[in-house]
């Protein structure tokens, strides 16, 4: 079944003139041969992840994958409305008890199956994931997590860089491969955006310069 990509919440982050930012993620739900939700906004958010799925007509109990592209609370709020999904958190997957780790940190993707692969993006955090879905209408939908925060920081790279990240240059180097692999990026706190030719452009030209020329 060919795979639809559909975001149910966009996100959004602004500062503030207090000690803290405003935000909350963006959450997006795949539905093909396996249901997945990728980032389940923050803990005071079911309700709105339950509108979602009932706007795809899907309950909770279709969805087999629950996705944190890392665990920051904005992003894993909500794990337990899908007790029975296998969950994975950065490098961890668990069902119910049952831990493991997938060799991300030795650059090993994660294949679901043929069209959709979870790829290892270190830099925001070191174990930040991206899920990357083929899709008949957008192509290659990569939902990037804070990879990216969102379409404006192409343009204006502090956006990502004062978002926090464990590794600038991992996380310069990544957004680099995932340009080059998507049609369409979800990213962590904005809406869902096309690849233009020109975002190629500036990402490589910004990978060339490096962080601080
Ligand atoms: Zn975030």
């Amino acid at each position: 079944m060919p795979y639809k990509v559909s975001v149910i919440s966009e996100g959004y982050s602004k500062e503030t003139k207090e000690k803290y930012m405003i935000a909350n993620c963006t959450c997006t739900v795949v539905q093909g041969d396996v249901n997945m939700v990728v980032d389940t906004l923050s803990p005071s958010d079911a309700s709105i992840i339950l509108a979602g799925l009932d706007r795809l007509l899907l309950k909770p109990e279709d969805i087999q994958y629950c996705i944190g592209t890392h665990g920051h609370t904005d992003h894993i709020g909500n794990l337990n409305l899908f007790p029975h999904a296998t969950h994975i958190v950065g490098h961890i997957i668990s069902e119910n008890n049952k831990y493991w780790t997938h060799p991300f940190d030795i650059g090993k993707d994660y294949v679901i199956d043929q069209d959709v692969t979870i790829i290892p993006t270190p830099g925001h955090t070191l174990s930040c994931i991206t899920v990357a879905v083929n899709t008949p209408d957008l192509g290659m939908v990569a939902i990037a997590g804070d990879l990216f925060e969102r379409e404006d920081d192409i343009g204006n790279p502090l956006l990502w860089q004062t978002a926090g990240s464990e590794s600038l240059q991992k996380q310069l180097e990544n957004r680099f491969k995932i340009i080059n692999m998507a049609d369409h990026i979800i990213p962590g706190h904005g809406p869902m955006f096309k690849v233009l030719p020109e975002y190629k452009e500036s990402l490589k030209f910004q990978l060339e310069q490096g962080l601080f020329t």
